[in-house]
């Protein structure tokens, strides 16, 4: 089975883009360091007038904080998978270096493992 790699390309791209847009949401990129980013203190509109502003922003930044690492791990995935699709690796299993099951990566386009060797 040859696997068509550009269905998964362009749906990892895609994704890439939704990961950067949500990124974009709750930081910033690093003005250092590129493809890094940091997380920033959202405006909340919500924000009961009997808590202390500096309190919500301290607590909204700790949330932020979490989404930001959840996220670039995420695009961190992504972006490996975009390369092995460029190096031809691409869809092979990290572990056993089979082919990686058509539905798991329809599943998660950015996959290293088969289905055997998941979590792995
Ligand atoms: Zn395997």
């Amino acid at each position: 089975m040859t696997l068509d790699t550009t269905t998964f390309k362009k749906k990892l791209l895609t994704e890439k883009d939704l990961v950067e847009k949500e990124l974009g949401t709750v930081g910033r990129r690093s003005p250092g360091t590129v493809g890094d980013w940091e997380p920033v203190a959202s405006d909340r509109d919500s924000a009961s007038p009997d808590r202390d502003e500096a309190a919500e922003k301290i607590e909204s930044f700790e949330e932020n904080t979490a989404i930001v690492r959840q996220l670039e791990s995420r695009l961190g995935e992504v972006k490996d998978a975009l390369e092995r699709v460029e190096n031809g690796s691409y869809g092979h299993c990290a572990v056993c270096e089979k082919e990686i099951e058509a539905d798991r990566l329809s599943a998660n386009p950015a996959a290293t493992t088969c289905k055997a060797h998941m979590g792995k």
